[in-house]
């Protein structure tokens, strides 16, 4: 795996005992596997939570933090996925609307036919996602007005003629994703290292385990195991299993912060070459910048000079009138995409995710690509297909705050 080190575990103690027996063992304790202990705690069924890092410490603290029917979806035809994206905005706006917040994003066009294409883009996208719990009342959709969209520093010398406004949800990815773990039962083991796994006639049986903190061996055995390790799954499978199998395609994206610019109240989605968006979001005191898209081969990447260098360039581009390389950058990140392996550039990949049941192992499933925004649903289909019982509480039952505190500034 990575040569870059794994996080170093907090000091305190793990109060789990030596030796543990639950119906799911889950690895990887991301968004998916924090939503799947909430979907079997849902369903009465125990489980184990274990992470090699903090609950969503990987991936799911360092995405756009969107909740979103995925408006660049219009441009690739995947309606499909929009449209369930869509859907589980809604779900996530009433099950968590203390992690949530909905934003009026302002998409600029160039010329009037852009601006029409975008208007009648935008409509409908706005109009199969009319579900919107807690919409803020005065929060504008549609043509922004020419005197507003002048008032922008962003419209000043650059090529926008006007704007279209959409709407979607924003979130804080990595509270979120704790939210979901503490709405579980699960027994966290959460700075504990998989050593050995044990197999028997149904496939895996058991895991030894060391905490991370203090070298206590566990031993955590389950019926079923489900592996939902992000990007990291493709070596953690030849690590385990001596497996060579490529399951994934990975793709790291960066984000900056800057300090706020004043006038830049609205967020910005922007239409790039090849798909992409670049997102100019203000939020938490600060102004959020992303993304951008280059081929992996690891969980853990640095992030490139040329990836920086990219998205300044693509803010000087549309945006000159800021002098973006003068303001100072408050705090920079890089995540990993998990895509579903496929040809072709990762900018055209599906986000798309899908559930694989081990073909040597037959009680292990393995979650491969997805998003925050669909990992609730995905799971929730998970969780009724390994205990046969479906819950309609889960898209009703609000998450319980795992520090108390409504939205966090990070
Ligand atoms: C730049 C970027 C922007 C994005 N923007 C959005 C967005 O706006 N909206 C959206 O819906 N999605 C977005 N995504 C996608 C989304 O962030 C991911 O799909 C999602 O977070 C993946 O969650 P996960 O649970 O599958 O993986 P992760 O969050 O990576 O969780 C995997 C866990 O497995 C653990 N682990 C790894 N190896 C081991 C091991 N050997 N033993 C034990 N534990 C291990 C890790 O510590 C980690 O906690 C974005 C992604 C990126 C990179």
């Amino acid at each position: 795996m990575s040569d870059i080190p794994w996080p170093a575990p907090p000091s305190g103690i793990c109060t789990v005992p030596p030796s543990l027996e639950v119906e799911v063992a889950i690895l990887g304790a991301g968004i998916h596997g924090a939503a799947l202990a909430r979907e079997l705690t849902l369903r009465g069924v125990s489980c184990a939570l274990v992470d090699r890092g903090a609950v969503g410490g990987g991936t799911s603290q360092w995405s756009s933090q969107l909740l979103h029917g995925g408006i660049r979806y219009l441009l690739t035809g995947d309606i499909r996925q929009m449209r369930e994206g869509l859907v589980e905005r809604a779900t996530w706006a009433r099950i968590a609307p203390h992690r949530c917040r909905w934003e009026a994003f302002w998409m600029p066009h160039r010329f009037g036919v852009e601006g029409l294409a975008h208007r009648f883009g935008i409509g409908l996208y706005d109009h199969w996602g009319a579900e919107r719990p807690g919409w803020p009342q005065g929060l504008e959709l549609g043509q922004v007005p020419r005197t507003a969209f002048r008032a922008d520093p962003r419209s000043a010398g650059g090529p926008f003629r006007g704007a279209t406004a959409y709407a979607d949800l924003i979130t804080w990815d990595r509270a979120l994703t704790r939210d979901l773990a503490a709405s579980s039962r699960a027994v966290p083991l959460d700075f504990h290292e998989p050593e050995h796994f044990e197999e028997g006639q149904e496939g895996l049986k058991a895991l030894t385990l060391t905490d991370r903190r203090d070298g206590t061996r566990r031993r955590l055995s389950a019926r079923r195991w489900v592996f939902a390790l992000g990007p990291w799954t493709d070596g953690a499978m030849s690590t385990w299993f001596g497996e060579t199998r490529k399951r994934l395609r990975l793709s790291s994206g960066i984000h900056l912060w800057f300090d706020p610019v004043p006038g830049c109240a609205s967020p910005w989605a922007i239409r790039r070459p090849g798909g992409r968006i670049l997102f100019i979001i203000p939020r938490d005191g600060l102004l959020q910048v992303g993304t951008t898209e280059r081929e992996v081969e690891e969980g853990w990447v640095p992030i490139a000079t040329g990836e920086r260098e990219e998205l300044l360039g693509a803010l000087e581009a549309n945006l000159p009138a800021i002098p973006w390389r003068q303001l100072p950058i408050r705090g920079e990140e890089v995540g990993v995409r998990p895509l579903l392996s496929a040809g072709g550039a990762t900018a055209r990949l599906s986000r798309g995710a899908m559930l694989q049941r081990h073909d040597r192992l037959p009680n292990l499933t393995l979650v491969l690509g997805g998003k925050l925004t669909t990992a609730r649903l995905l799971m929730a289909q998970l969780a009724t297909e390994l205990t046969g019982l479906p819950c309609e509480a889960s898209v009703t039952e609000p998450l319980s705050l795992w520090d108390g505190h409504p939205a966090q500034i990070r």
